[in-house]
C-alpha cells in the first residue's frame, strides 16, 4: 500500500477498515447482551456481533477459562503434539452432534474451504479425481475465501475476484418470496427440486457434492426454505451418491432452536461445517463435522496433511470452544433459543403489521430475519438496493440496539440474532428498540 492510498481512507487512519459512509464507534467492552462505546453508549446486541457472540460478552466462566488455559499452554502445532484440549472439544462436538469425526479450523471460510477438500479427497481415493463441481445457491453466502466465494451468490463479495471463481452457485435459491412467483409450500419445493436435479445431472461425472445453508444468512437474511426441500435435496445426493455438506456456521449449536438446523427437517448431511457460535466470539474456531463414511475413503492421516492451517486445534482454542460447548449444554441454551425465538418472532410479526418497510417476517429459532422493501405491494428492495439495510443498521444503532445487515446486493434484509442466553425482558427491549428504530425510518 503507498502512502497516499493510506491517506485516502476518510478518517485518515492506516487501519484498512469498514465504512458505511459515516464513522464507527470505538468499543470499549461487553457484558451479557450489552456492548459499551468508548463513550459510555450502551447497545443491546441484537445480533451477536455477526450472529457469533452466542453466550453474550464477558462470560466469567468462559474467561476464567481461558486464562486458566492461556497460563499453561496457548499454542502447540499439531504436527508436534496431540492436545488434550483439542481431544476433549471433538469427543464433545461428536456426543453433541451425532458424528464421529471432527476437523478443526479457525475459522468458517476456512472450515467451507476443508469440507470442500475433504469431499474432493474422497473422490479422489474412489478413482473419480474429474468430480470437482459443487452446487450451491444463487443467493448465499460461504466465506470470503476463493472457494467459499465460488459457493456463494452474493454480488457485492464476488464481483471483485470474479476472474478466479468458480460459478458454483447455479441453484435456485429457496427463497420464496422472490422466487417462488405464486406457487404454494409444496409447489414451490417440487419446482426447486426439478431445477436442482437438473442442474446436478448436467454436470454428469463431474458433480462433487451440494453445499447449502439450511437457513441462509448473510447473503438474503434467515432465507428459510420449504418444509420439503432440505430432505429433497438430500435425497437427491442420496440417489447420486453425492455428499450433501451443510454449511451451518451461521446456524450451528443452537442458534435455530435445535443443536444443528438440519435436524429441524430430520436430515443427516455428509459433512457439516461449524464456526461462529463455536467460539462465541472468545476465540476464532471453526470445524468440519465428518461422517463415516467419508473419512473411511480416505487414506489414514493424509486429511490432516492435506488440510493444515498453522492455528488449527491449538489448544487455547479448543479449550475455550469446549468451554462454551459445555455452556450451550448446561445452561440449556438450545432450548432458550427456541423459546425465546418464539417471543421474538410473535413480535416481529407485530412490528411487520405496523411498519410497510418490513416485507416478511422470516428464520427459525433466534435467527430471524426482516425483508425490508420501499414498496410492499411491487416487492421492490432499496433504491439504490442495500440503502434501507443501511438505514435500517444506523437507526437502530442511533437508538441503542445492534442488527445485522443481511444484503449480498440483490435484497434489502437485516438479521435479528441476540445471544442465545437473552432472557424475556432483553427480547422485549429489543422489539422495543426495533420499533422506534423502524418508525424513524418512515420519518
Ligand atoms: N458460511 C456462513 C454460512 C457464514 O455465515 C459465514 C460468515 N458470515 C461464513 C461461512 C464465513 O465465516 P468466516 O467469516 O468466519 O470466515
Amino acid at each position: 500500500l503507498s502512502a497516499s492510498r493510506v491517506a485516502m481512507q476518510p478518517d485518515g487512519s492506516r487501519l484498512i477498515k469498514f465504512f458505511f459512509g459515516e464513522e464507527l464507534p470505538f468499543v470499549s467492552h461487553g457484558s451479557g447482551v450489552f456492548v459499551y462505546d468508548a463513550d459510555g453508549r450502551r447497545y443491546l446486541d441484537g445480533c451477536s456481533g455477526a450472529v457469533t457472540a452466542n453466550l453474550g460478552h464477558a462470560d466469567p466462566e468462559i474467561l476464567q477459562v481461558m486464562a486458566e488455559q492461556a497460563e499453561r499452554i496457548t499454542f502447540a502445532h499439531r504436527g508436534t503434539f496431540h492436545s488434550e484440549q483439542s481431544e476433549k472439544l471433538a469427543e464433545r462436538l461428536g456426543a453433541m452432534t451425532g458424528y464421529p469425526y471432527v476437523f478443526l479450523c479457525n475459522s468458517g471460510s476456512e472450515a467451507v474451504e476443508t469440507a470442500l477438500r475433504l469431499t474432493l479427497q474422497y473422490w479422489r481415493e474412489r478413482g473419480e479425481p474429474d468430480r470437482a463441481r459443487f452446487l450451491s445457491h444463487a443467493v448465499s453466502y460461504h466465506g470470503a475465501t476463493l472457494g467459499g466465494l465460488s459457493l456463494s451468490g452474493h454480488p457485492q463479495r464476488r464481483w471483485v475476484a470474479e476472474a478466479l471463481l468458480h460459478g458454483f452457485n447455479e441453484l435456485i435459491p429457496p427463497y420464496a418470496y422472490r422466487f417462488a412467483e405464486g406457487r404454494d409450500d409444496a409447489a414451490f419445493t417440487a419446482f426447486l427440486t426439478k431445477r436442482a436435479a437438473e442442474a446436478l445431472d448436467s454436470h454428469g461425472s463431474g458433480a462433487a457434492g451440494v453445499v447449502v445453508e439450511p437457513v441462509g444468512g448473510a447473503a438474503g437474511g434467515a432465507i428459510t426454505p420449504p418444509d420439503g426441500y432440505l430432505p429433497a435435496l438430500a435425497e437427491l445426493c442420496r440417489e447420486r451418491g453425492l455428499p450433501l455438506i451443510a454449511d451451518e456456521v451461521m446456524t450451528g449449536l443452537g442458534r435455530t432452536g435445535t443443536m444443528l438446523a438440519s435436524q429441524h427437517w430430520d436430515v443427516r448431511p455428509d459433512l457439516v461445517v461449524l464456526g461462529k457460535g463455536m467460539g462465541a466470539g472468545y476465540t476464532p474456531v471453526s470445524a468440519v463435522l465428518v461422517s463415516e463414511h467419508v473419512v473411511d475413503a480416505i487414506a489414514a492421516g493424509t486429511a490432516s496433511v492435506t488440510n493444515g492451517h498453522t492455528y488449527g486445534g491449538n489448544p487455547l482454542g479448543s479449550a475455550v470452544a469446549l468451554a462454551v460447548l459445555e455452556a450451550v449444554e448446561s445452561r440449556n441454551l438450545v432450548a432458550n433459543a427456541a423459546e425465546r425465538g418464539k417471543q421474538l418472532r410473535a413480535g416481529l410479526e407485530e412490528l411487520a403489521a405496523r411498519h410497510e418497510v418490513i416485507g416478511e417476517v422470516r428464520g427459525l429459532g433466534l435467527l430471524q430475519g426482516l425483508e425490508l422493501v420501499s414498496d410492499p405491494v411491487t416487492r421492490s428492495p432499496g433504491d439504490p438496493v442495500g440503502s434501507l439495510t443501511r438505514s435500517a443498521v444506523l437507526a437502530a444503532r442511533e437508538r441503542g440496539l445492534l442488527v445485522y445487515p443481511a444484503t449480498g446486493g440483490i435484497n434489502d434484509a437485516i438479521l435479528v440474532a441476540p445471544p442465545l442466553t437473552v432472557t424475556a425482558e432483553e427480547t422485549d427491549l429489543l422489539l422495543a428498540l426495533l420499533d422506534d428504530a423502524l418508525s424513524a425510518m418512515s420519518q
